[in-house]
């Protein structure tokens, strides 16, 4: 797990790679583009079709949800517009950019430079207090001590997590958690948000809290692609996608 989420945050040698692919030249149209976008699992020589012929356009600044059943492919979605797995046929623009030429180092960099996520169980580092784990993708990105101070101290205090800089995850309610979990996934400033069911392990009142911060940030410019079956999330997001067998069934 640990070094799933070390993994999530890779690719620091190739940290130049983004100003140069996703020049702001081809910054117009949609945010996230996907056409025909299949996937297909193979397991022990059984096939699973997670997604079938996906076509999806995030805009700038829009606030998507993904709703559908358990199974129907939502997380696999998540996945691939947050450069962590690969269509198995389709294609994917991110910022206008075809994301499909390139090698596993120059995607890790581009997710860690345009993508947040925020999982439902966290993923917060274990053996990091909150400071180091909202500091991670400014590492990885290379940037300076100095300048991941600055960052990290003003992300801390925007999400009220100042006086627990210091504490390990362990120390936290999942509320907290969580809000360490969105601190961490906003730090670096990416240009897309995607959120997999962040309510999903909360009571009612963190449910809450999450929900407000992400409507701070879609409120602030974000765009968003969030995932989750909680129905508190309706008239949150300005458009909801309907997921089944791998197909949208309505938009
Ligand atoms: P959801 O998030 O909507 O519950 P998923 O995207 O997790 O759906 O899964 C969609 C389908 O793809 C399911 O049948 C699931 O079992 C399968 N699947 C997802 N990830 C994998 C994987 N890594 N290997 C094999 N099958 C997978
Ligand atoms: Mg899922």
């Amino acid at each position: 797990m640990l070094q799933g989420i070390r993994k999530l945050f890779g690719g620091r040698s190739a940290e130049h790679v983004t100003t140069e692919l996703v020049p702001g030249a081809v910054s117009t149209g949609p945010l996230v583009r996907l056409e025909g976008v299949t996937k297909t699992f193979v397991v022990d020589r059984v096939e699973t079709r997670a997604l079938s012929s996906v076509d999806l356009a995030v805009e700038r600044g829009e606030f998507v949800a993904v709703n559908g059943p358990s199974g129907s492919g939502k997380s696999t979605l998540l996945s691939i517009v947050g450069l962590l797995d690969t269509p198995s046929a389709g294609t994917y623009h991110l910022n206008g950019f075809d994301v499909a030429g390139l090698g596993a180092k120059s995607r890790a960099a581009l997710r860690n430079r345009e993508v947040g996520f925020i999982f439902q169980s966290f993923n917060l580092i274990g053996d990091l207090t909150v400071r180091e784990n909202v500091e991670l993708p400014l590492t990885y990105q290379g940037m300076s001590a100095t300048d991941r101070r600055e960052r990290v101290d003003a992300t801390l205090a925007r999400f009220e997590l100042a006086e627990i800089a210091g504490r390990y995850p362990s120390a936290l309610s999942g509320g907290h958690q969580q809000r360490v979990g969105v601190a961490r996934a906003v730090v670096g400033a990416p240009r897309l948000l995607l959120a997999d069911e962040p309510t999903g392990n909360l009571s009612s009142r963190q449910a809450e809290a999450v929900i407000e911060m992400l409507q701070e940030l879609h409120r602030g410019g974000a765009t968003i692609l969030l995932v989750s079956h909680d129905p508190r999330w309706r008239g949150v997001a300005g458009r909801a996608v309907e997921l089944f067998d791998g197909s949208v069934v309505a938009s």
